[in-house]
């Protein structure tokens, strides 16, 4: 697909032609060949660990299959790619949990400048263009702008939006979005929450306290906590990511401006470490530029 292939030409080009150079002067099994693969992974910012283990299983796999060509070597290479993308998860889905009826709830979670507000706006137009009935919650009410933000790219998806006063309870705007989104039966409800990177305590408060409330008027819901990362920001993002995992029950991951960054690999780093799902990735800065994650499609098209 186009956008895919256009959102990762960055990542491709280190990181997939510097594999495919590698493979391209393959003559034989040797050291130096996993110490180039070697570098080439960690450079692609998949992590230190999963480079290492990477190799090695790609090490023994190469052997077994006993590969000599450098198109049967890219094979195992790939396949190994998606199948310990695979094995860092446990669950495989990377479609939202929609609820069985009434209104599913999705909170958005992750600090400032990630792309939050960007891919709530992206996700209500995709909703809205497969017939949804789209509300959003603009529970930021810390950041001055976060709310007019939001609204632009409500009208832009063409999606309904419940907001508060500046520097009102954000709870407050949750239960009256969650409230509406009961009584005038909408489809799915998305709520953007506070990105201030506070202390631990606090946010786990923070996102327990939005929680609770949802819980009490919807009691399946919050259908996904989704955690918003930029990829740009490297193993940045892996520590921001522990912080909010550790602070709440995330149930996936958004990873932003993909297009924007060499290190692509870190969607694997992201798995790895995190058993956490990427379901969505961002691609660009327009409102069509949101594709659902596919672990197999990312990793071929690394190498096209
Ligand atoms: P928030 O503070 O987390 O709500 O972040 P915003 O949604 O305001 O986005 C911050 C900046 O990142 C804006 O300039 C967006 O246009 C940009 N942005 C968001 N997602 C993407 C993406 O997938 N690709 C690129 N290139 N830029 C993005």
């Amino acid at each position: 697909e186009q956008l895919y292939d256009k959102g990762l030409e960055k990542t491709r080009h280190t990181f997939g032609e510097r594999l495919n150079a590698l493979l391209a002067n393959f003559r034989h099994v040797d050291e130096s060949f996993f110490d180039d693969l070697e570098e080439t992974l960690i450079g692609a910012d998949v992590g230190f660990d999963m480079a290492v283990k990477l190799s090695d299983e790609l090490r023994d796999e190469v052997k077994l299959q006993n590969a000599k060509k450098s198109a049967d070597v890219q094979n195992v290479v790939v396949e190994k790619l998606v199948e310990i993308y695979d094995a860092a998860g446990n669950d495989e889905s990377t479609a939202l949990n929609m609820a069985k009826e009434g209104p599913t709830v999705i909170l958005f979670v992750g600090v400032n400048g990630v792309g939050k507000t960007t891919t709530i706006g992206k996700m209500a137009n995709r909703y809205h263009q497969a017939g949804k009935k789209v509300l959003l919650a603009a529970a930021d009410t810390f950041r001055a702008g976060a709310t007019e933000q939001l609204d632009v790219w409500a009208k832009r998806a063409d999606v309904d939006i419940v907001t508060g006063k500046p520097q009102s309870d954000p709870a407050a705007v949750v239960f009256d979005a969650v409230r509406k989104a009961k009584e005038e039966d909408y489809d799915i409800l998305f709520v953007d929450t506070a990105g201030r990177l506070q202390n631990k305590v606090n946010l786990m408060n923070e996102l327990a306290k939005m929680k609770r409330i949802i819980t009490r008027e919807i009691p399946t819901a919050p259908h996904e906590v989704l955690l918003v990362l930029d990829a740009t920001t490297g193993q940045n993002a892996l520590t921001q990511a522990k912080l909010f995992k550790e602070s709440t029950d995330v149930t996936g991951i958004v990873l932003t401006k993909l297009d924007g960054t060499a290190r692509g690999g870190i969607v694997l780093a992201i798995r790895n470490e995190l058993h956490v799902p990427v379901k969505f990735i961002g691609l660009g800065e327009q409102i069509s530029d949101l594709r659902p994650f596919d672990p197999n499609e990312f990793v071929y098209g690394l190498f096209k």
